[in-house]
C-alpha cells in the first residue's frame, strides 16, 4: 500500500512558517498584499477564491478582491491591471480563470507586472522557468516539488511522465522536473499508447481533468503518483482526482489523494510567491 503524501499537512505546515515571515516584515513596516481579479461569478473560481482569502487571511497577508461584470470590455480591464501593477501596496496580482470568452486572458496575464504575477503565468516568469532562472513558478508544479522534496523522494535520473499539457500545470511541471534533472516525457490526447509510456515512469504527474482515468495497468510497482486532478465524480457527486485511488495505491510507493494533496498546496505555493515579492 502506498505512503499518502500529505499535502494538507505540508500546507498548513508552510502556512505557519510564512506567519513568522509575514510578521517579521510587518515589524520593518512592510505589509504584504494580495489582489484577485475575478470576472464573472462562476462557481468554482468563487471556492479558489474564497479559499486564496482564507488563506491570507490566516497568514497575514491584505487581501483584496475586484469583482467584475462579465461583461466587460477588454479595456476596463487592463485599465483595473494597468492601476494595480502601479500602487505600491499590492505587491501579488491574481487574475482568476476562467474569465469570459470575449475577453483575452493571454493579453490580460501578459499586462500584469511579472514582478506581481505571484500566479507564475507571465511569459516572461515562463521564460524564466525555461531558462531555469530564479522568478515565479506556477503554484501547483511548485507545489508538487515541495511536496517530492518534503518526502525525500529523489527526481534527479528518474524517468517523469506528465500527462496534460495546459500552460498553468502540465507544461510548467514538465519544465520543474527537468529543472530538477529528471528525465521528463510529455502527453496529452494526441499521444499513442498512453499506458505503455507511463508504464515505464517512476513519477507520474496526471493533469488532465477525467475522473478516475488512471488505473493501476498505467502504473508500474513502486511509482510515485501525483494526481493533479478535481473533478466530480459522476457517480458519488465527490470531488476525485484523475487517479483511480483504490487501485493504483495498491501498487504506487507514494501516491498524493483528492481532495488533500495537490489542491492545498497550490494555495500555499501561492502565499509562498506572495511573500517572495517582498524578498526580490
Ligand atoms: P486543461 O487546460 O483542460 O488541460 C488538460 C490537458 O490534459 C490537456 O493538455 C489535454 O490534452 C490533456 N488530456 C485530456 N484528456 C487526456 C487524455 N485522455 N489523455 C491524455 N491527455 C489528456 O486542464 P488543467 O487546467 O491543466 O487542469 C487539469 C486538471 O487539474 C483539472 O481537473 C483541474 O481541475 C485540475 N487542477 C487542479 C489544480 C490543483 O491545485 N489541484 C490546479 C489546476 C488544475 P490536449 O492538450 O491534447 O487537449
Amino acid at each position: 500500500m502506498a505512503i499518502i503524501l500529505d499535502g494538507k499537512a505540508l500546507a498548513k505546515k508552510i502556512r505557519e512558517n510564512l506567519k513568522y515571515e509575514v510578521d517579521s516584515l510587518k515589524e520593518k513596516g512592510i505589509y504584504p498584499k494580495l489582489a484577485v481579479i475575478m470576472v464573472g461569478d462562476d462557481s468554482s473560481s468563487k471556492i479558489y477564491v474564497r479559499n486564496k482569502s482564507r488563506a491570507c487571511e490566516e497568514i497575514g497577508i491584505a487581501y483584496e478582491e475586484f469583482l467584475l461584470d462579465e461583461n466587460i470590455e477588454m479595456k476596463e480591464l487592463l485599465e483595473l491591471i494597468d492601476n494595480l501593477n502601479n500602487r505600491e501596496d499590492v505587491g501579488g496580482i491574481l487574475l482568476q480563470s476562467p474569465i469570459p470568452k470575449h475577453l483575452d486572458i493571454n493579453e490580460a496575464i501578459k499586462a500584469i507586472s511579472p514582478e506581481k504575477d505571484v500566479d507564475g503565468f507571465h511569459p516572461i516568469n515562463i521564460g524564466k522557468l525555461v531558462l531555469n532562472q530564479n522568478g515565479y513558478i506556477s503554484c501547483t508544479p511548485y507545489g508538487i516539488i515541495r511536496l517530492l522534496e518534503e518526502y525525500n523522494i529523489e527526481i534527479e535520473g528518474k524517468n517523469a511522465v506528465v500527462i496534460g499539457r495546459s500552460n498553468i500545470v502540465g507544461k510548467p511541471m514538465m519544465l520543474s522536473l527537468l529543472n530538477k534533472n529528471a528525465t521528463v516525457t510529455i502527453c496529452h490526447t494526441k499521444t499513442k499508447n498512453l499506458s505503455e509510456i507511463t508504464k515505464n515512469a517512476d513519477i507520474i504527474v496526471c493533469a488532465i481533468g477525467h475522473p478516475k482515468y488512471i488505473k493501476d495497468y498505467f502504473v508500474k510497482d513502486g511509482a510515485v503518483v501525483i494526481d493533479v486532478g478535481i473533478n466530480r465524480d459522476p457517480e458519488t457527486g465527490k470531488i476525485t482526482g484523475d487517479v483511480d485511488f483504490e487501485e493504483v495505491s495498491k501498487k504506487a510507493s507514494y501516491i498524493t489523494p483528492v481532495p488533500g494533496g495537490v489542491g492545498p498546496m497550490t494555495i500555499a505555493m501561492l502565499m509562498v510567491n506572495v511573500v517572495k515579492h517582498y524578498n526580490m
